[in-house]
């Protein structure tokens, strides 16, 4: 609990961004305090030292900072899902919506992946559609989706729910309605 108000007093409000009407949340204050960061990474590295997986997967950009810690802190690998362009491939790819406009995902697909266990973190969860897109991709490469992580979920956009219909676990470390 201590470590969980640490963490949640890092993160930065900003109302009305990018659009009137929006809460933005900001995580990149939580990165640069030293114990705030650690503090999250070491509760997910608690939660998922007990759980059988390989890989974790990281969504660009925020989703690497976590991402990369946490596999690193686990002895496990990183992979990382990059918006369109940016990988050389052959890549897959996932055209998915955000609360304003759509984007696109990518992961390399030049190696087997069956049978491999993947934890997917990004920062956060809103409407889902970013999350939902990178746990396609996981198991459009042959993985297998172990939870989708983030350090906050914004629960009253229910993205959540987008993930469960689709047999994905979602872990989060705070809630905001
Ligand atoms: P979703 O696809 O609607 O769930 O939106 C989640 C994606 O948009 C994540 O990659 C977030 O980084 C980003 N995002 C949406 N809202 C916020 C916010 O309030 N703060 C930080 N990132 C956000």
């Amino acid at each position: 609990i201590h470590a969980l108000n640490r963490i949640k007093r890092k993160i930065r409000e900003i109302k009305d961004w990018p659009k009137t009407g929006v809460t933005f949340r900001d995580v990149c204050p939580l990165f640069e305090d030293p114990k705030a960061f650690h503090d999250a990474i070491d509760l997910l590295r608690d939660r998922y030292s007990s759980y059988q997986f390989d890989v974790v997967a990281g969504v660009e950009a925020r989703g690497f900072v976590i991402g990369a810690a946490l596999a690193y802190s686990l002895g496990k690998g990183f992979l990382p899902l990059r918006k369109e362009g940016k990988l050389p491939g052959p890549n897959l790819s996932k055209a998915y919506q955000l609360e304003y406009g759509s984007s696109t995902l990518e992961v390399q697909n030049f190696c087997p992946r069956r049978g491999l266990r993947v934890v997917v973190v990004d920062d956060l969860l809103a409407k889902g559609g970013t999350l939902e897109a990178a746990c396609f991709l996981i198991e459009s490469c042959g993985g297998t989706v172990v939870e989708a992580s983030v350090l906050v979920e914004l629960s009253s956009l229910r993205g959540k729910e987008v993930l469960e219909v689709r047999g994905w676990k979602v872990f989060s470390l705070l809630k905001y309605d």
